[in-house]
C-alpha cells in the first residue's frame, strides 16, 4: 500500500523559492545527481573490498538516459541503493529539512555561493515537476522502494518491483526546463561537470557515420575519464602526457610552456596540475582558466578567492576536498585552509620556476618573453613570491643576453658605479627609437637593459627598492657623460646674463608649448652639439599615472625637457661667438640663425620629435646646406 507523508520542511512554499533563487545556476542539478550516483557506486566498491559484501559487484557505473520525446531524464546507478528506512531518513528527513535550514541561513548570500554548493538531491526540483526514486538496497532481504514527489512538500512511498541493486532517479522535466530535454544540452553539461568523475558515466552509445547518418554502435558512450592525469604519480608521467592533458582541457590554446604537478596530503589534501600559458600582452590574458574540482567533481572555474591574483593567469586543474564550498566568497578568503592552500600553491610555483632556472636555464631564457609579464606581475603583487623570484627573475639587455638580477649587478658594477657609490642600471624602453642613446652608452662600455613591457615602469621602482645601492636611469634621460657621473664635473663658466641669453635663444627656436630647461655643459669637442632628454623622475610618474588609467597632477603638467648644450662643440661655439658679436637681442638673433635651427632640429629628429611642417622645413633647409657644402 502506498505510504504518503509530509516532508519535514517548515516553509510550505520552499520549492518556488528555491527555483527562483537558483534560476541562473539550475543546470548544476545534473552534477549533484550524478555525484550522488557516483558516491553510491564507490560506497559499493568499498563494501566489496572490505568483504562486508560478498556478492557480485558487477561493472560499477552510472548511466544517464534521456527520453527527448517524453521529456524525462534518468540517472541510473548500481551502487548501494537505499532501504525504505534510508529513503525516509536521507531524503524525507535530512535532505529536505537541511535544505530548509540552508535556505534560512544563507538567504542573503545564496546568489554568490550557489555556484560552489549544490543542494544535493533536492536540486532535481529546480528543473522537474515530478521526481521519482526507485531503489533497491544491497542489504540482504531489502525490498525495492519507489518514492515520488510532485514538488509540493507531499511525497508518496511504496514497494516496487525493481530487481537489480541500485537507484534510478527519474526527472519529469518541467515545462520551463525543456532545454534539458535536448541531447546536446545534456552532453554539454556532462562535459562541463562530470568529465573527470571517478566512475564511468555512460550517456547513450558511441555513434558512427553510416549511410548518410549517425547510427549507434555497440560501445557505450563514456563521457568521463576516470583517472585524470592529476590523480597519477608524477613519476609515471612524461611531458607529452601533460601536454596532451592540456590540449584536452583547452583544445583551442597553444601548447603551454611549463607545468607544475601539485600533490600534498598534509595538512590539507590537494592535487592538481597548473600550466604556464604563453602570455604576450596583458590584454590577451584570459583568467578563470583554472578549474576547481572536489574529488574529481567539477565545482567552479572561478578560483579568484582561492589562489593569489597573479596565479589566476595560470591554467589547469586543482582538486581539493578541503576547500569549503558552502560558504560565501568573502568568507572563503579568511578561511585558514584556503590561506594555507594559497600559500602552498605560490610556494610550489616559485619552487618550480627556481628549479627551471637552475636546471633548464636555456629553456627559461627561450621562454622568458612569454613568462616575463606573469613573473613581474607576481613580484609586484605578492611580497613572498617577489622575495623568491628575485633569485630566478631574468633581465635581458639590448643585445638579447640574459642575466639573473645578482649576475647583472656584478657584471655592471665595475664600469657603472657613480660617484655616490650607486650602481647605475641603464635601460631602454624602446631600442629602436632610443637607438642613438643606446649606441652612445654601449660605445662607452656601458650595458643597457631592455625593459619594454607594460609593467616595467612599476618593475623598475620595485627593483630599486629590492636591489641594494642601485639606481635605474633610462638611457635617454641625460647625456651619456652625465648618466653615471664619476666625479663632480666642471660646468662651463658663464655669467647669469649669458646663461639667460642662451636659454632665450633655444626657447625661441624650439617647438612652443613645452617646458625647456636649457643647460650649458662641457661634453667634449667631438660630442653632439645639442641633446634633448627628459627627467627620469617626471617621465616615470607620467608613465605610471597613464598605466593606472588616469592622469594625475604629473600627467597634467606640460612636457618638460632638458636641452643640454655642449659648449665645447665647434658648431655651438660658432653660434655663440656670432651671437656675442651681434647687436640684436638673443631671441631675434636665434630666429635668424639657420645653423641654430638646424642643430635644434637634428636633436629633435633624434628623439622622434620633429613632425609636420617643422620636418619639411628641416628637409628643405638641409638641401640648401648641402648645396652650400658640396656645390660651391
Ligand atoms: P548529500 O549528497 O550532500 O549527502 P543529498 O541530498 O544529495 O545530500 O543526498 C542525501 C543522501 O541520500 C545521501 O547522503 C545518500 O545517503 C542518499 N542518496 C542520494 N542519492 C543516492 C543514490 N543514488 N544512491 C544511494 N543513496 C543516495
Amino acid at each position: 500500500m502506498a505510504n504518503t507523508g509530509k516532508i519535514g520542511v517548515t516553509t510550505e512554499n520552499i520549492f518556488p523559492v528555491i527555483k527562483q533563487f537558483l534560476y541562473s545556476d539550475h543546470e548544476i542539478f545534473l552534477r549533484e545527481l550524478v555525484a550522488n550516483a557516483v558516491d553510491a557506486t564507490q560506497k559499493m566498491k568499498a563494501l566489496g573490498l572490505s568483504g562486508d559484501y560478498k556478492g557480485e559487484l558487477g561493472e560499477l557505473k552510472v548511466g544517464v538516459v534521456l527520453d527527448e520525446a517524453a521529456k524525462t531524464l534518468k540517472i541510473i546507478d548500481n551502487g548501494i541503493g537505499m532501504t525504505s528506512e534510508e529513503v525516509d531518513k536521507y531524503i524525507n528527513q535530512i535532505a529536505f529539512s537541511s535544505a530548509g535550514e540552508f535556505l534560512e541561513k544563507y538567504k542573503d548570500q545564496l546568489q554568490s555561493i550557489i555556484g560552489h554548493f549544490g543542494l544535493g538531491f533536492y536540486s532535481a526540483f529546480m528543473v522537474s515537476k515530478t521526481v521519482t526514486i526507485e531503489t533497491l538496497s544491497w542489504k540482504d532481504g531489502a525490498k525495492a522502494v519507489k518514492w515520488s514527489c510532485d514538488g509540493s512538500p507531499e511525497y508518496s512511498m511504496e514497494e516496487c518491483d525493481k530487481a537489480d541493486r541500485g537507484t534510478v532517479i527519474t526527472l519529469y522535466l518541467d515545462d520551463d526546463a525543456t532545454e534539458f530535454a535536448a541531447k546536446s544540452k545534456i552532453q554539454q553539461l556532462l562535459d562541463k561537470y562530470c568529465k573527470f568523475m571517478p566512475v564511468p558515466v555512460v550517456f547513450g552509445k558511441q555513434q558512427e557515420w553510416k549511410d548518410g547518418k549517425y547510427v549507434d554502435k555497440d560501445e557505450d558512450n563514456v563521457i568521463n575519464s576516470i583517472e585524470p592525469l592529476w590523480t597519477k604519480a608524477p613519476s609515471e608521467l612524461k611531458d607529452e602526457d601533460y601536454d596532451k592533458f592540456y590540449k584536452a582541457l583547452y583544445p583551442m590554446d597553444e601548447d603551454p610552456m611549463f607545468h607544475i604537478h601539485l600533490n600534498v596530503d598534509y595538512p590539507f589534501t590537494l592535487t592538481g596540475i597548473l600550466y604556464f600559458p604563453k602570455i604576450k600582452e596583458r590584454m590577451a590574458i584570459s583568467r578563470n582558466k583554472i578549474q576547481l574540482y572536489c574529488n574529481q567533481m567539477f565545482v567552479t572555474d572561478h578560483v579568484d578567492n582561492i589562489v593569489p591574483d597573479f596565479l589566476t593567469l595560470l591554467h589547469g586543474v586543482i582538486d581539493s576536498p578541503d576547500i569549503p564550498l558552502n560558504v560565501s566568497r568573502s568568507y572563503l578568503q579568511s578561511d585558514s585552509n584556503v590561506k594555507k592552500i594559497s600559500t602552498y600553491i605560490t610556494k610550489k610555483v616559485a619552487d618550480r620556476l627556481e628549479e627551471i632556472f637552475k636546471e633548464q636555464r636555456s629553456q627559461l631564457e627561450e621562454k622568458w618573453d612569454n613568462l616575463k609579464l606573469f613573473i613581474e606581475y607576481g613580484m609586484l603583487s605578492d611580497e613572498k613570491f617577489c622575495d623568491r623570484a628575485l633569485k630566478f627573475a631574468l633581465l635581458k639587455n639590448t643585445d638579447g643576453k640574459f642575466f639573473s638580477i645578482d649576475e647583472y649587478k656584478t657584471a655592471i658594477e665595475p664600469l657603472q658605479t657613480d660617484k655616490d657609490k650607486k650602481v647605475v642600471v641603464l635601460y631602454s624602453t624602446d631600442a629602436e627609437s632610443q637607438y642613438q642613446y643606446v649606441e652612445a652608452a654601449k660605445n662607452k662600455g656601458y650595458d643597457v637593459l631592455l625593459l619594454d613591457c607594460e609593467l616595467d615602469s612599476h618593475f623598475v621602482n620595485l627593483l630599486e627598492q629590492k636591489m641594494e645601492n642601485v639606481r635605474f636611469a633610462r638611457v635617454d634621460s641625460d647625456s651619456v657623460e652625465n648618466l653615471i657621473p664619476t666625479e663632480d664635473k666642471i660646468k662651463p663658466e658663464m655669467s647669469d646674463e649669458d646663461t639667460k641669453a642662451l636659454e632665450s635663444m633655444f626657447k625661441a627656436v624650439l617647438p612652443q608649448g613645452n617646458d625647456y630647461m636649457v643647460q650649458p655643459d662641457n661634453l667634449g669637442e667631438d660630442k653632439a652639439p645639442v641633446l634633448i632628454t627628459q627627467s627620469e623622475f617626471m617621465r616615470r610618474y607620467r608613465e605610471m599615472s597613464a598605466l593606472n588609467g588616469g592622469m594625475n597632477f604629473y600627467g597634467e603638467l606640460p612636457m618638460a625637457y632638458n636641452i643640454i648644450v655642449n659648449m665645447e662643440n665647434p658648431l655651438v661655439k660658432k653660434i655663440w661667438d656670432a651671437h656675442k658679436a651681434d647687436e640684436a637681442p638673443a631671441e631675434e638673433f636665434a630666429k635668424g640663425s639657420d645653423l641654430l635651427r638646424q642643430l635644434c632640429d637634428l636633436a629633435l629628429l633624434g628623439n622622434g620629435m620633429l613632425k609636420g611642417k617643422a620636418l619639411s622645413d628641416f628637409i628643405a633647409r638641409s638641401a640648401d646646406v648641402m648645396k652650400d657644402a658640396y656645390l660651391k
